[in-house]
């Protein structure tokens, strides 16, 4: 039986909670140097700003840990510390305030110094992510197990939990990725099936913006669908912020949360009369960051539009030198192709101010 998101564990970072059927958060990555302070601020505040809900940062040097004390006052996300081997840099970094740790106990080195920094988490009340990755699992798991493949994946989890669940600390959370999205999908399955834990869900170095969007999508949506996933993040090869849009339109196509207007749009056929593709780009420029629940349909025909777009709160449809706005399936205005936008505009602002 799978742990559903419902069935996870909660665990509080800073002020959100993750797991246990609490809304899916959607994270990044800065891409700046961590010691550089301004740009660091700047990129993480660009994030907020667009619907970042936790931020993580790298922290490969003890410049970066100690910039965290500049850092976190001027932010209001939690911020996540990306630590590797390192545990003297985890210590500094939980002190300067972090809300939760990226590191894997099993690469901290000796148990010492492993219970320190787990005596530290607890003392400060913070959670500590686990990020197993198809690259980098344990020689001897790969021995045992016969390669990378999702056991010897959930086997390296399993490890870095041990080591945690020894010291009885379960403030954790975990994340398996993969740059390959059917092994991905298979970790955070059979992972699902063993512990309930709240899983951190991304596929890694998932390329650049469009093919990364779209694998980053087909792999979020296939585990997000199962019920699978308590927290996102998109990586790709672009700007941080572009890992936002996409994490956002994934999570609204399932129906997972609501991020504003949705707009959807025909493909165009032998059918259409207008210029509908800059005619669809037009309203979603328009609509951009509108955080109304509403459906918009563009359509490029009044025969079938309409019909085809019935769910749609208001829409157009484009026919010979006119068009048609309607609303919920039911003409309302008849214009000519010159005034279509326009009075699409109307009759929307119309809507929002009701
Ligand atoms: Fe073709 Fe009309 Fe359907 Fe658009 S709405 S795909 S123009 S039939």
């Amino acid at each position: 039986m799978i742990n559903t998101r419902e069935n996870t564990r909660v665990v509080q970072i800073k002020d959100v909670k993750i797991g246990g059927g609490n809304p899916i958060l959607i994270q990044s990555m800065c891409n700046t140097k961590t010691d550089n302070v301004e740009a660091t601020i700047a990129q993480i505040l660009e994030l907020e700003e667009i619907g970042c809900e936790i931020i993580r940062v790298a922290i490969p040097d003890m410049a970066s840990a100690k910039a965290l004390t500049q850092i976190i006052p001027k932010i209001s996300i939690p911020i996540v510390a990306d630590i590797h081997f390192d545990y003297k840099l985890a210590l500094e970094a939980i002190e300067n305030g972090i809300d939760k740790l990226r590191i894997n106990p099993g690469n901290i080195g000796s148990k010492d110094r492993v219970m320190e920094v787990v005596k530290k988490a607890k003392q400060y009340k913070i959670p500590i992510r686990i990020g197993v990755n198809s690259g980098s699992i344990e020689k001897e798991l790969l021995r045992k197990y016969g390669g990378v493949n999702a056991t010897a994946m959930v086997a390296s989890a399993k490890k870095h939990i041990d080591i945690l669940e020894e010291l009885d600390f379960k403030e954790i959370i975990i994340s398996l990725k993969a740059s390959n999205v059917p092994l991905a999908i298979e970790a955070y399955s059979l992972f699902a099936t063993q512990y309930d834990y709240p899983l951190h869900v991304g596929i890694t170095e998932s390329g650049t913006l469009y093919k990364g969007t779209i694998k980053s999508s087909v792999g979020l949506g296939a585990i997000l669908s199962q019920g699978i996933g308590d927290t996102i993040r998109v990586s790709l090869s672009d700007n941080p912020t572009k890992e936002i849009e996409c994490a956002k339109y994934v999570l609204q196509s399932l129906g997972l949360r609501q991020f504003g207007i949705e707009i959807i749009s025909c493909p165009t056929c032998g059918r259409t009369d207008v210029d509908l593709i800059a005619l669809a780009n037009k309203v979603e420029q328009y609509t951009k960051g509108m955080q109304h629940n509403l459906k918009i349909a563009v359509m490029g025909c009044v025969v079938n539009g309409p019909g085809e777009a019935r769910e749609a709160d208001i829409g157009i449809a484009g026919g010979k030198q006119e068009g048609i706005i309607f609303k919920k399936g039911k003409v309302v205005r008849k214009v000519s192709e010159k005034m279509l936008f326009e009075a699409f505009v109307n009759e929307l602002q119309e809507m929002l101010d009701f």
